[in-house]
């Protein structure tokens, strides 16, 4: 596999930013309402160097040590740049996570929320937090149940406070994903939560149509990853 060009990533930013903005017209809502995050993971500082240099500023990452070792020089010359950790994190990464993420959207289960805590109050910093919902219910995915999300939710906003700004999801990859996103965002709507994070390169314009206020994308921006 070969890494896309600048030009190419510029490119394909411009592409997706204006299929965005179309997206959240024909929903009747306003371009600047959705947040892009340029999933990064798998490839090197040089695509997010080009990426920044294109204008991007938001990116995430699966891994916390990846996430570091690559944006820690890149903030360090952008101090703009934001992080949002989006990949599955063990409770022993919870230290790093808060030290080096603006956003986790990983938060999925009780000893999660534990360590996080703990890490906040060591750390003296405090990213935001989303909860990860199964929309699904599948065995195979992380995320809280559908059925555990109001109190999972609930605990996490008296345990948080307004750190706690918002859910994230995965659908299924084998049904129509507008139920799905429809669903999350209805849950964050009752709970008071503002960030609804959703839709990948294959289903962003949909997630939109539904209220996605974040859009997680990596091959549509960067080209295909290794398996
Ligand atoms: C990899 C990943 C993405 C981006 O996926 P693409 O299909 O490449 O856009 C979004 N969200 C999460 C949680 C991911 O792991």
């Amino acid at each position: 596999m070969t890494e896309l060009s600048p030009s190419e990533i510029a490119a394909n930013l411009a592409c997706v930013r204006d299929r965005i903005a179309a997206a959240a017209r024909q929903a009747g809502r306003l371009p600047q309402d959705v947040t892009l995050v340029a999933v990064s993971k798998t490839h090197p500082a040089a695509a997010v160097a080009a990426a920044v240099a294109a204008g991007q500023t938001v990116f995430g990452e699966n891994r916390v040590q990846e996430a570091a070792g690559k944006f820690l020089p890149l903030r360090a010359a952008n101090p703009r740049l934001r992080l949002h950790i989006i990949g599955g994190l063990q409770t022993n990464k919870a230290r790093e996570a808060v030290r080096v993420a603006d956003v986790i959207e990983t938060l999925d289960r009780p000893r999660l929320a534990d360590a996080l805590e703990d890490a906040i109050a060591r750390e003296g910093r405090a990213p935001d937090l989303l909860v990860q919902v199964n929309v699904g219910d599948e065995a195979q995915k992380s995320g809280i149940p559908r059925a555990g999300a109001d109190a999972f939710i609930e605990t996490c906003q008296a345990r948080f406070g307004a750190a706690l700004t918002g859910l994230m999801c995965i659908p299924p990859l084998d049904a129509d994903p507008a139920a799905h996103f429809a669903w999350l965002a209805g849950c964050a709507a009752r709970h008071g939560l503002r960030v609804v994070s959703m839709g990948m390169s294959a289903d962003y314009e949909t997630a939109i149509a539904q209220g996605a206020t974040h859009v997680r994308l990596g091959s549509a921006i960067f080209g295909t990853r290794p398996a």
